[in-house]
């Protein structure tokens, strides 16, 4: 089997597995694996922006406050001052790479609000911020020499020598099986969206990252700390697409189907509540009346600010036969960010020698029981940076990985029959409102699943049937952590502990 060596592997091509890259890529050749096109991850489809106190009237204190409210007294408070404290030099640093955010007439940054913000700290390029951001990194990594970046390869397992992290092994489409080498390898593969009936993510957001290092032994932690988007549009054809927060910053109005506007009776923050209070109050009042879906309404907006502002939001659903200008959105809330992931130091490192880890995949300690709005991609971008200087100063340290046992595939058949049943027991058992019976009945169903899995006869590769078991093992610690989650606390709420 080929081996390819280089002194860093990536594996990720979305905002933290980019800016490592370009980072680290001065002192030595680096490798991005991505298993799709090099732009398909979630950065590429962030709306609302990203978050840091560059406003004149704001200041990394009030951001590191808000965030730990959010957080609701989980979050590494040291992990929240180094990630606030360090906005304002990273956002820098993707202005200089090209990245483009808009601004006042002024030439200052025209910064939005989303919801538990005290100030306006969202940087924005309308609502297609991480296309941008995405647009911009990709560019810059393509022009450095020394980045190589490899297409369509999906990453199996990873390289365990001696107790470490020493490289990763995939599938390369139309060159089959490769290994790729080097000092230290990059976790940065997002999130498990795919988990859920429904999600804001992509479809490459099967939480290959969480079976990685799971598999060589990696703490994962505060995975049931799941946010739900209260906001992604109800319609047969374009089914989760997003609909930002920043529209219920720039006024929208959420309404039941008697045309009420609910909120008051839920929240005196009413539209601009945290999200997973947004998300519980809608799921109450879809059971209330009885509906599949509750509306937004932007009606009541100034018409050319709705199409200049928010020009991706008002073309997908004028194609999908809404104008939002003056009809009301239907709207349901999904699946959109997992809080928690592989557990990582300030540096990016994990748990195991050689294996690091960044963005979505990670649990910096960043967001604790909720993350803050806009403060995801900042993470990626902070964290990413930090392994990359860290690694290069300190090198590579950590406990022992486990030698990782071979994993086959099974017929895609048979991977879309099991994706589908977790699909519906995660939906129906570990959602935005849990309970105990619930909870045991989805631990029974994923184990089971699992069990399956494993008895099936192998057969040749697939990368749905593997990420299909990469989300089994993803939902697996999901249900484990609500379980042993004995209070309601940030996202987790279960009825019977209220
Ligand atoms: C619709 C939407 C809107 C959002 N809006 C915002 C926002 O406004 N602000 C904000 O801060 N956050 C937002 N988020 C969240 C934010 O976009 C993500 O948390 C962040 O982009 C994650 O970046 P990442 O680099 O960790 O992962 P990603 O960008 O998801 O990249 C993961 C990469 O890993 C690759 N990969 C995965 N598995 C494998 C494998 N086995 N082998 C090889 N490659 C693999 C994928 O192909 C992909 O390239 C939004 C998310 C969504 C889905």
């Amino acid at each position: 089997m080929p081996d390819e060596r280089f002194k860093f592997v990536t594996i990720g091509s979305g905002l933290a597995g980019l800016s490592f890259a370009l980072q680290v890529a001065d002192s030595g050749p680096v490798c991005v694996l991505t298993k799709a096109e090099v732009a398909e991850a979630n950065t590429s489809y962030a709306q609302g922006g990203i978050a840091a106190a560059v406003g004149e009237a704001d200041s990394w204190k009030l951001h590191e406050e808000d965030t730990l409210v959010a957080g609701a007294g989980l979050c590494n408070p040291e992990a929240v001052r180094f990630l606030v404290r360090q906005a304002p030099a990273a956002i820098e640093w993707l202005a200089q790479l090209g990245a483009k955010f808009d601004v006042d007439a002024e030439g200052d940054y025209a910064l939005g609000r989303e919801g538990g913000h005290s100030r306006n700290r969202i940087l924005h390029f309308a609502d297609h911020t991480g296309q941008e951001i995405e647009r911009a990194v990709v560019q810059a990594v393509r022009r450095h020499q020394a980045i190589t970046v490899v297409e369509h390869a999906f990453v199996t397992n990873l390289v365990v020598e001696d107790g470490a992290i020493v490289g990763a092994r995939g599938i390369v489409e139309g060159l089959g099986e490769r290994t790729f080498s080097g000092e230290a390898v990059m976790l940065a593969t997002g999130g498990c969206g795919r988990m859920y009936q429904h999600t804001t993510n992509p479809r490459v957001a099967t939480g290959d990252g969480i079976g990685l290092a799971l598999d060589v032994g990696a703490v994962v932690e505060n995975m049931e700390f799941m946010q739900f988007h209260p906001t992604t549009l109800y319609h047969p054809q374009l089914r989760s697409f997003l609909i930002t927060e920043a529209v219920r910053g720039a006024g929208a109005t959420l309404r039941n189907h008697n045309g009420r506007r609910f909120m008051y009776d839920y929240d005196g923050r009413l539209e601009l509540a945290p999200r997973d209070v947004v998300s519980r109050a809608m799921e109450a009042e879809m059971q209330k009346l009885n509906t599949w879906c509750l509306y937004l309404d932007l009606a009541h907006l100034p018409a050319d600010a709705i199409e200049h502002e928010f020009p991706t939001i008002f073309s997908k659903l004028m194609e999908a036969g809404i104008d939002i200008r003056k009809e009301w959105i239907p709207v349901v809330p999904a699946q959109h960010y997992s809080c928690g992931g592989v557990k990582t130091d300030l540096s990016g490192r994990t748990s195991v020698r050689g294996l690091f880890a960044a963005g979505e995949v990670a649990s910096t300690g960043v967001h604790g029981g909720n993350r803050l709005a806009s403060n995801s991609l900042l993470e990626a971008l902070v964290f990413a940076r930090a392994a990359a200087q860290s690694l290069e100063l300190e090198g590579v340290s950590g406990g022992p990985a486990h030698e990782a046992a071979p994993v086959n595939s099974i017929t895609e058949a048979e991977a879309v029959r099991i994706r589908r049943a977790l699909q519906h027991t995660m939906t129906r058992n570990v959602a935005i409102v849990r309970s105990n019976a619930g909870l045991a009945e989805a631990q029974a169903e994923v184990n089971g699943l699992l069990a399956e899995y494993a008895a099936l006869r192998a057969a040749p590769f697939s990368a749905y049937a593997l990420e299909t078991r990469n989300l089994l093992l993803a939902a697996r610690e999901v249900i484990a952590g609500a379980i042993a989650r004995r209070e309601n606390v940030g996202l987790h709420f279960n009825r019977d502990l209220a």
